[in-house]
């Protein structure tokens, strides 16, 4: 496997809420839905690789860029825009203050107008990196004089003051006309029409980012006046002061903008922002250690992460770290992709960039849940399996895919529901489909317990100890062929010194833990092995760890090397969080990148 370049060292930034107007979001998302995700599409698999980074010149795999409807005419909103001013009302505004109170700004017809004394307004959203446009006029009448006229301003995170002023045959100070970084720079030229008529303000901001109190990037805006660039990449100096040098102080890589009450009656209209995106590898790259003994040494392994509802997208970055880091394994980890924001989007049911990697992996391990994925994804697991290649199932595992009714994917037989192909591929591979909770579901655990015939397996070395916080699953298809490793204990409550629960859920108990044979239909024969625990916070056991590091060696024909206790050891900073289902927008708004996952 090629080395590639991996930016583990960009922060986790949780950006806000801050996405985009709810009708604007709509239209976006029906535009996805009728066009994404997009297919590999024309492109390259044998150029060279870019400097410092994953993608090849005009690689088939990059993702293509998220489709953005324009605004009909120059300066109106284009569809991923929040909306700022509808021309109607001041609902995304408002009072700068504590309290929470109502924007006391005037509205009129398709404007709203500063009034003097009221208080400046801050927006509800916060934004960091963006494009704002807004517009403006100074009062008509002019009163008053130098930057007592017609003065406001855009104050960027409350902090940064792109100047808002009357400077039409005004004779102010430079780095206070219109249009300046107050108190810095002024801009190149002076736009500015004359009191009255409309000024627009096209400005892109790139917020500061700081290293704890440290500042590691300066803020930086371009602004357009009326078409006309007047600051070109600009660092602000600091944040905004009056007769004195700004300084930077560490915030929040978000905050409101705020338009400023300086006493005049400054109007606005047509306001709008968008945040601006950051191109995400939308999979992670986790190169083996270098120490050639690793056993794992030059074996792939593809983690394929897509399920809504026990956190793969945290566990499967923490046991990728495992295999590469501490026995050698070349990984690459997967993750469930919105195509409207390329980040991690574990409900988003039909795209999982990057499955052509299993074409030269030595094995996968999956969790995946109900998945609707595009044919020309399933292919790449389809040629995979039908190779007989070694996998690992975990958990929802028995159920990856859903093809529900109207669809038309030529994987339909392999739903979990299929009557076709009975059970799908859950079933007729892994062993089962969907069955039941046989424990009840977040109020009784689950202990693994080692029956007599399974005592010498060597996949089962160093694992005594299993015990997680999900339930034991109904299964009752596996074959009688299947070798069973665990058997699931229904644990009668949530803690690992409670005791079993007593009758008949307990006697027989399920199978937990297997291996077995697997063929597809023409296909060649392969193993896998597959436990029904697997949930972010049951890997917190370091036995299940291990249990899937020993099964990972079995897998890949190194089931004679599993140590007798295998390093399984997980970072201080895998806090994983509960299972659960999450809202359908909860990850859009989280914005969380692929390489955010590994700790
Ligand atoms: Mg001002």
């Amino acid at each position: 496997m090629k080395k590639h370049f991996l930016s583990v060292t960009k922060p986790f930034v949780h950006q806000s809420l801050c996405m985009v107007g709810v009708l604007a979001w709509i239209a976006t998302i029906e535009q996805v839905v009728a066009q994404s995700p997009p297919g590999p599409g024309v492109g390259y698999t044998n150029t060279p690789l870019l400097p410092n980074s994953q993608w090849r010149v005009h690689d088939k795999y990059r993702p293509r860029p998220t489709i953005v409807k324009a605004g009909e005419a120059l300066g109106q909103a284009p569809s991923d825009a929040t909306i700022l001013f509808d021309g109607k009302d001041l609902s995304e505004w408002k009072r700068d203050g504590r309290k929470e109170e109502a924007a006391p700004w005037k509205v009129g017809d398709g404007f709203f107008e500063a009034v003097g004394g009221s208080g400046s307004i801050v927006t509800r959203k916060e934004f960091g990196d963006m494009q704002l446009h807004i517009e403006w006029s100074a009062p008509e009448v002019v009163k008053g004089e130098s930057q007592g006229r017609g003065n406001s301003g855009v104050i960027i995170m409350g902090k940064y003051e792109i100047q808002i002023l009357d400077s039409y045959d005004n004779n102010s100070y430079a780095d206070g006309q219109a249009a300046s970084i107050y108190g810095q720079y002024p801009p190149q030229v002076n736009v500015t029409k004359a009191p009255g008529q409309w000024n627009v303000y096209d400005i892109i901001f790139e917020a500061p980012r700081f290293d704890g109190e440290k500042l590691t990037k300066p803020a930086r805006s371009t602004i357009f006046h009326n078409g006309v660039l007047v600051q070109n990449a600009k660092e602000h100096i600091g944040q905004m002061a009056h007769q004195e040098v700004g300084k930077y102080r560490a915030h929040s890589p978000t905050g409101p903008i705020l338009l400023q009450d300086h006493g005049n009656s400054t109007r606005f209209r047509n306001v709008w922002a968008r945040r601006l995106r950051d191109e995400v590898d939308p999979w992670v790259v986790m190169p083996g250690a270098a120490d050639p003994k690793l056993p794992g040494k030059g074996k792939k392994i593809v983690l394929i992460s897509g399920d809504d509802e026990y956190r793969s997208e945290e566990s499967l970055p923490m046991l990728s770290k495992i295999l590469s880091e501490q026995h050698g394994y070349d990984c690459v980890v997967l993750f469930a992709i919105n195509p409207e924001t390329h980040t991690v989007d574990p409900n988003y049911q039909s795209n999982i960039p990057g499955l052509h990697h299993l074409d030269d992996a030595d094995g996968m391990i999956m969790c995946l849940r109900f998945r609707s994925l595009p044919d020309w994804q399933m292919a790449h697991f389809a040629k995979f399996a039908m190779e007989g290649k070694p996998l690992i199932a975990l958990r929802t595992s028995t159920h990856p895919f859903n093809f529900p009714g109207a669809s038309k994917s030529a994987y339909k037989k392999w739903a979990f529901n299929s009557k076709e192909w009975e059970g799908g591929f859950g079933q007729q591979i892994i062993g089962e489909t969907w069955h039941s909770h046989h424990g009840k579901h977040a109020s009784q655990a689950t202990r693994g317990v080692i029956p007599d015939a399974a005592k010498s397996s060597p996949i089962l070395k160093g694992v005594s100890d299993v015990f997680g916080p999900s339930d034991v699953y109904g299964v009752v298809h596996l074959p009688s062929t299947a070798t069973v490793l665990l058997q699931g204990q229904v644990v009668n409550g949530m803690k690992p010194t409670d005791p079993p629960l007593e009758g008949p859920k307990n006697n027989p108990m399920m199978p937990l833990a297997w291996t077995k044979d697997y063929q597809m239909p023409d296909g060649k024969a392969g193993k896998l092995f597959c436990t029904t625990m697997g949930a972010a916070n049951d890997f917190l056991n370091e036995d299940l760890r291990r249990l899937v590091v020993n099964a990972t060696y079995w897998m890949t024909g190194l089931e004679s090397k599993i140590p007798d206790k295998a390093s399984a050891t997980v970072s201080d900073k895998y806090i994983p969080n509960n299972f659960g289902f999450k809202p359908a927008t909860f990850f859009t708004e989280l914005l969380i990148r692929p390489i955010d996952l590994v700790k």
